[in-house]
């Protein structure tokens, strides 16, 4: 990367990019700040040029001659203040850049055209063509052809000017001539420094707020990879339930928490009964989703406390903290009833999908999660040998063979 770019080329006569479209983008960005800029150094320009109506005043009196100057004066301020104005009004807004160079040429010719007026001053006037020609230069932003242009105008008018209608001598023209000339060089190398300056700032800071773009895009990407390759690791992709893996973390953390903490824990084994009838009759794509129904059911009904796992193929896991036998028993039943109420295709006759749950509880001996496991899936193929649809509970703190189906 690095502002060397073509597009960040800036011409080395013009002072501008090379490129149209960034030498657009550049002036929309600083359009208010040169508005206002340019709006203040119209002003003092014409106050300037004004405020010399009392140099008129003294040295020529109140003699036609001096009427005209105070007339040329006044339309040249006048026409400079309503652009101000205009230009102060009209910042940001487009359109607004052709009225830029107008004033310029008109206090040009309005200096130009005092010569004639006041012919016998010319020596004090060329102190003032080379003042202005300077500070054209100077106050005019980011307008170097067009302040060169009017500079050089200024130049050649002003000394055309001193030689037809005043009686300097060829040295004076050619001081005049070598000042103007010098006014102008220093003025125009010193704005094209400038602009040049500005434009690699501009680049610059482009340059960098594109990069930290770039790495904020890449820090996005990063984190949305991140957690795409977490859900990946920590859930299963059908149901989208934690996996057996995270699971057994969680709910290793839970137990360990309620036994520490001597609060009842709970679990359920859930399996769907005939669940490859329903693969064969109905396909494996309806099997699919029932299986992500009966997913979703369970996260609908049960707390957000509870942690629900996808075990195996059609069997689901359940933890169930701060939850004793008699209350996981009666969760189990009414999920059991709302995996009945979901429906499966026609073929399948009108009834919903059913469930066996095995549900055991931690007691205080302290079992540890694969043994409470072990006991809900005992209990739960006691339900399935005793005719599935059920839910059998360990009463007995280990599970076999003394399940209590309901
Ligand atoms: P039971 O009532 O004894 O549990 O009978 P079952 O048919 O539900 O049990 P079995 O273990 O005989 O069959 C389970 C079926 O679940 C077999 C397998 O193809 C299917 N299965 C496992 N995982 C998926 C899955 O992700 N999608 C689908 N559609 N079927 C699955
Ligand atoms: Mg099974
Ligand atoms: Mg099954």
């Amino acid at each position: 990367m690095g502002i060397k770019q073509d597009h960040y080329r800036v011409h080395w006569l013009t002072g501008q990019f090379c490129d149209p479209d960034r030498e657009s983008i550049y002036r929309q960005s600083i359009q208010q700040r040169l508005s206002n800029e340019y709006s203040l150094a119209l002003s003092i320009a014409a106050f300037a040029y004004g405020i010399f109506v009392l140099s008129d005043y003294f040295l020529l009196g109140p003699v036609p001659g001096f009427f005209l100057l105070l007339a040329l004066r006044l339309a040249v301020v006048s026409a400079c203040l309503l652009i101000a104005v205009k230009i102060r009004r009209g910042r940001g807004r487009r359109g607004v850049s052709g009225w830029y160079a107008l004033p310029l040429w008109l206090i040009a010719t309005g200096i130009i055209l005092i010569v004639p007026l006041r012919p016998e001053s010319y020596s004090t006037q060329i102190t003032a063509a080379v003042v202005a020609a300077l500070a054209f230069y100077l106050l005019i932003p980011n307008r170097l052809t067009v302040v060169t242009l009017v500079s050089l105008y200024l130049t050649l008018g002003f000394l055309t000017a001193l030689v037809v209608f005043t009686n300097a001598n060829v040295v004076d023209v050619i001081r005049t001539a070598i000042l103007l000339f010098i006014a102008n060089v220093v003025g125009f190398f010193t704005l094209l420094r400038l602009e040049r300056l500005q434009r690699t700032q501009f680049a610059l800071l482009r340059d960098e707020r594109d990069q930290n773009q770039a790495l904020h895009e890449e820090i996005t990407k990063g984190k949305l990879l991140e957690e795409q390759l977490r859900m990946s690791a920590e859930r299963d992709a059908l149901t989208k339930l934690n996996n057996r893996g995270h699971f057994m973390k969680l709910a290793g953390k839970m137990l360990q928490r309620a036994q520490s903490g001597q609060t009842p824990f709970s679990l359920f084994m859930i399996d769907v009964d005939h669940f490859k009838r329903i693969n064969d009759t109905c396909g494996h794509c309806h099997g699919d989703k029932v299986l992500a129904e009966i997913a979703e059911v369970c996260e609908v009904s049960l707390r957000p406390t509870d942690v629900i796992g996808r075990f195996g193929g059609e069997e689901f896991i359940v933890a169930l903290p701060d939850t004793s036998l008699d209350d996981a028993q009666r969760v189990a039943e009414r999920l059991k009833k709302e995996v009945s109420n979901l429906s499966l295709p026609g073929e399948m006759g009108t009834q919903g999908p059913s469930v066996t749950i095995g549900v055991a509880a931690s007691n205080a001996d302290g079992k540890n999660l694969e043994s409470l496991i072990k006991q809900a899936d005992q209990l739960l193929y006691i339900g399935k040998r005793a005719g599935r649809n059920q839910v059998v509970v360990g009463r007995d703190g280990d599970g076999r063979g003394a399940g209590e189906a309901y």
